[in-house]
């Protein structure tokens, strides 16, 4: 079977992008698939998530200026089939120095193909910084789907309306004509609130079967998990 690219992503800032991309990565190699994270958010959330440290020299930043392979920079995790490619502070500056190279919005794509062509993942899952800067735009370039978190809050349709223009964009233009969207998640939601499902009611009018049946609630387990380094289905496991 051919390796999956899914970049989890929305411009957002703290919509469950970084909680979506690593429970998922950590729960589809817990069903058996060999899965890799790919860190691409200088924040490094991912990386922590999962109980690495940040370390300097460690993230995709070289490779990524074409200095060495992105092979190297692959770490095992403390759970079997899932392994990362960490971030750290150096990210920051490869917004800025990526998009002065050539190929700009390929670097990603690029240095990812060998890891794609060796067939040694079942998936790769992105975890993007809230921005539509370059990085955002290389692993939109460089993925075959996009994930997307909405959180359960008045803003969240205006959110996806201009992701599914960029796609749009990535389509038409040429740059990656398969791109899709393997699905819409609502985060955050409560139950004890009218807006969450007022949300959610609109978001699936608009977005039909696109949006998953299964919506994520607001639990404190969930937000604890990651000072444990720790995916949801091992620190809370009932
Ligand atoms: P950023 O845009 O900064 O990368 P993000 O979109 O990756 O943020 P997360 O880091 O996943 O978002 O989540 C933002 C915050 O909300 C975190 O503190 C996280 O632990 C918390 N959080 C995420 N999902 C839930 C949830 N379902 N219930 C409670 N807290 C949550
Ligand atoms: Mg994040």
């Amino acid at each position: 079977m051919r390796t999956r690219v899914v970049a989890v992503a929305n411009q957002k800032g703290g919509v469950g992008k970084t909680t979506t991309a690593v429970n998922v990565a950590a729960c589809v190699a817990a069903m058996g698939k060999r899965v890799l994270l790919f860190d691409l958010d200088p924040q490094a959330n991912a990386t922590s998530g999962l109980g690495l440290e940040k370390v300097e020299g460690a993230s995709a930043y070289r490779p990524l200026l074409g200095e060495g392979a992105l092979a190297k920079k692959i770490q095992k995790t403390a759970w079997e089939r899932l392994e990362i490619i960490p971030s750290e502070l150096d990210m920051c500056g490869a917004d800025i120095e990526i998009a002065r190279l050539e190929n700009h919005v390929q670097r990603v794509k690029l240095a990812l193909k060998p890891v794609v062509d060796s067939g040694r993942f079942d998936v790769i899952v992105i975890d993007c910084p809230p921005s539509l800067g370059t990085l955002t735009l290389n692993a939109f370039t460089a993925a075959d789907s996009l994930l997307v978190p909405l959180q359960c809050e008045y803003y969240a349709l205006e959110g996806i309306s201009i992701i599914t223009r960029l796609l749009n964009q990535l389509r038409d233009t040429g740059v990656n004509p398969g791109l899709h969207i393997i699905g819409v998640v609502m985060t955050m939601f409560d139950g004890r609130t009218r807006l969450s499902q007022q949300v959610v009611d609109e978001v699936r009018q608009h977005f039909g079967d696109v949006v998953f049946d299964t919506v994520i609630p607001r639990a404190t387990r969930l937000a604890e998990a990651p000072s444990f380094g720790q995916p949801i289905i091992y620190y809370d496991k009932y």
